[in-house]
């Protein structure tokens, strides 16, 4: 534990270094944009509130935040709206996320949707799971989901009939 920033990173032989070292102050930023993203969240069913925001691999951060519907499992998280911002604006190679939400206890988690969602764009990159006071947690792509389905896995060898 340092000053402000409580840094968990699960560092065992067979985790992935992610690519590229981010400096802490880009951190905290990304992390500032994902806080703010959360005020745009459009929540009225759950009131909880979550904003994310994605740096990709030329520079440029999307934020996103959840959009709910009346039509409850419609509803789209934060994380993926924010990286459906960035590939349609044509970025799709990533180097982090940050994650916000109000929750005072507890470090927000990625569901398994967006988890899925983030091995897409490649497993190595980073995600920062925080709380409202900047604390965070790291984690890569893969370290959230090991052994994972992806793109290349269509291209693999298969049985012929
Ligand atoms: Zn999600």
């Amino acid at each position: 534990i340092n000053n402000k920033i409580f840094h968990f990173h699960l560092s065992t032989a067979t985790t992935q270094r992610s690519k590229g070292r981010m400096s802490e102050a880009i951190i905290k930023e990304l992390i500032k944009k994902s806080l703010e993203a959360k005020n745009q969240a459009y929540c009225p069913y759950s009131k909880f509130r979550v904003g994310a925001a994605v740096l990709t691999s030329t520079d440029k951060t999307f934020q996103g935040c959840n959009v709910e519907n009346a039509c409850y499992n419609l509803g789209l998280c934060a994380e993926r709206t924010a990286m459906v911002k960035a590939v349609s604006e044509g970025c799709s190679t990533f180097k982090a996320i940050a994650i916000a939400s109000d929750m005072k206890e507890e470090f927000i988690s990625p569901c398994g949707a967006c988890r899925q969602f983030m091995r897409e764009f490649g497993t190595k990159w980073d995600v920062y799971m925080t709380k409202p006071d900047g604390k965070y947690i790291k984690m890569t792509v893969e370290e959230l989901l090991p052994r994972s389905f992806g793109p290349e896995d269509l291209t693999e060898e298969k049985m012929t009939k």
